[in-house]
């Protein structure tokens, strides 16, 4: 299934559910996350990380897909129902929980744990929330400057602030500009790749072709309201062809998140959680504004916002009408 057009697809951001009686409980700020899922790629009933990590998952079983999104996450039926139940109830995801993010370069996990020996960062960027090792981010930036590498590798590994390569274009390196749609930026679900629209080569092709000759579709610049109508992403989602798509999915293989395995979280640790589940250990691991709500923000929103007016400044979900 495709991961955009489809009609599972839903423009709304319900969040945590979208009942009715959301409009007058008062939702405690969240930061804001992508509106599809990282595991699947699909939109509909996801909801955010509070964690920090800027990702939203599938925690409901109302389709197939959801539910092994959720079997994914590990959590239990019963934990997600209770989640989405209670407005006041976070999700956090088991990376942000244990504090070990996935370097989005080489897919290896490692601790972000600032408080102690961090081996992966944060991208300054707001809502970009992408993880890097500095020798990979700095590989990226300085592919043919080993020196300039070596020194910004370090500057990062020294917890300076820095910006990730998928806020430029790879093949111009210029900036964004929304207002233009051929300026619009391209960015690819699994690795650090942006193009711009008219930088995008033509083996990203817009839609599939079948037969011998035939290709996959690798890029997405509009979503399918349940309405029917087709509007048009002001952010163009790609899978570069670094990635094999797999039929079925219309996506590439989905076996790119990576949480912490449980058994090797030191036991100290498993028996805090297991006194308060709810609670993480200590804030997220990079400060952000937690008051902020990015829904509109360009990295990790595909939808059109200009559409929907905002809900609620500090709350993940577009509620129900
Ligand atoms: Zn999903
Ligand atoms: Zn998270
Ligand atoms: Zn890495
Ligand atoms: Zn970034
Ligand atoms: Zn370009
Ligand atoms: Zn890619
Ligand atoms: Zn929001």
């Amino acid at each position: 299934m495709a991961p955009v057009g489809s009609s599972r697809s839903d423009l709304r951001r319900p969040g945590r559910g979208g009942g009715t009686d959301q409009e007058s409980s008062k939702p405690k700020p969240r930061l804001d996350g992508d509106d599809l899922c990282a595991i699947c790629d699909n939109g509909g009933n996801v909801t955010c990380c509070d964690g920090g990590c800027g990702r939203s998952f599938h925690l409901t079983d109302e389709n197939s897909e959801g539910s092994r999104c959720r079997l994914v996450l590990g959590l239990t039926k019963e934990r997600a129902e209770m989640i989405l139940a209670d407005d006041d109830k976070d999700f956090i995801c088991k990376n942000c929980k244990y504090k070990q993010h996935q370097c989005f370069a080489c897919g290896k996990l490692g601790s972000s744990d600032l408080s102690s020996e961090a081996e992966v960062f944060q991208c300054e960027v707001d809502d970009c929330g992408r993880f890097y090792h500095p020798k990979c981010v700095a590989k990226l930036l300085y592919p043919d400057n080993r020196l300039e590498a070596s020194l910004f590798g370090d500057q990062v590994a020294a917890r300076q602030k820095f910006t990730c390569p998928i806020h430029e274009c790879i093949e111009c390196k210029g900036e964004e500009n929304k207002n233009d749609r051929n300026m619009q930026f391209a960015v690819c679900r699994r690795c650090p790749t942006t193009y711009h629209q008219k930088c995008l080569p033509s083996d990203i092709p817009f839609k599939t072709k079948e037969g011998p000759n035939g290709y996959m579709q690798r890029a997405w610049d509009e979503l399918e309201a349940p309405d029917g109508r087709v509007i048009a992403r002001d952010r163009i989602l790609i899978y570069c062809t670094k990635h094999e798509i797999i039929k079925k999915f219309g996506t590439p293989e989905r076996n790119h998140i990576i949480f912490p395995d449980e058994e090797d979280i030191p036991e100290e640790e498993e028996q805090l959680d297991n006194a308060s589940p709810e609670s993480p250990q200590s804030p997220p691991p990079v400060a952000r504004d937690q008051n902020q709500c990015s829904c509109s923000s360009p990295i990790n929103s595909f939808a059109p916002v200009s559409l929907f007016t905002h809900p609620h400044p500090g709350t993940c979900g577009w509620l129900g009408d």
